[in-house]
């Protein structure tokens, strides 16, 4: 785990056949109000804590997990890291927490053959991914939370329920799967996704502000150049209808 700037760590994904999230802990060390963005695939939840624990902070520090949205690689491990902390609020966006608390993991898979191919080779039981939601993200929330404000964007299209976190202040977006570094975006053919959604999205990230993009997967970006988001926007259009 590496620390990108003041209140804001890095976990990289250890992809193997399936990506595994990067994990991203924001707050300010002393606040004792820590909270853990995504989670990550299956089997990857004691590295994910190990790492954790490695910078110093202490488990107690962490008071919630809020997800980007609840595709396999970002939910597969929340049960192991939850077991450690068990304190922790979860917070999801609305339209993907009720399916979570019915146990309708059509979000979760994306796809039905890929969902076969993860439950038999990773022996996952139907109903494995049942949460219960203690808190529902709308989408315009300005979240006061370990001594920082990070504003919730619902930013529907690689999955209903996608969420954004932006630190105005520091000029910092956790995308989640919605873009990328290199011009690269989430892809929008699973379940619940949609294209021209996804373009919406992109131009609202368009207007902010982003000197520091943390993206579920992939190479993180420090010095993002100006417009780079609506340059992305803008070459994806013509496929995003
Ligand atoms: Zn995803
Ligand atoms: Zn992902």
């Amino acid at each position: 785990m590496t620390q990108v700037t003041e209140g804001v760590y890095f976990i990289q994904g250890q992809d193997e056949m399936i990506p595994d999230s990067h994990v991203y802990v924001v707050g300010k060390p002393d606040s004792q109000d820590l909270s853990i963005i995504d989670a990550g695939l299956m089997g990857k939840g004691s590295y994910k804590i190990q790492s954790i624990l490695n910078m110093g902070i202490e488990l107690k520090a962490i008071a919630r997990i809020i997800m980007t949205h609840t595709h396999l690689d970002h939910i597969g491990c929340l049960a192991e890291i939850r077991e450690k902390i068990p304190w922790a609020e979860l917070w999801v966006h609305d339209t993907e927490a009720g399916p979570l608390e019915k146990g309708d993991e059509r979000t979760v898979y994306g796809m039905e053959m890929f969902q076969n191919m993860c439950m038999m080779q990773y022996s996952i039981k139907p109903g494995a991914f049942t949460f219960y939601v203690d808190r529902r993200l709308q989408g315009g929330e300005s979240l006061d939370i370990g001594g920082m404000t990070w504003e919730v964007l619902h930013i529907p299209g690689h999955s209903p329920g996608s969420i954004g976190l932006y630190n105005r202040m520091e000029k910092i977006l956790i995308p989640g799967d919605v873009v990328y570094a290199d011009y690269a975006i989430g892809r929008f053919d699973l379940h619940g996704a949609n294209g021209s959604e996804l373009k919406n999205s992109l131009l609202q990230l368009a207007k902010l502000e982003v000197n520091i993009l943390l993206p579920g997967h992939n190479r993180i970006v420090t010095e993002l150049p100006a417009g780079y988001i609506a340059e992305t926007a803008k070459q994806w259009a013509p496929y995003l209808t």
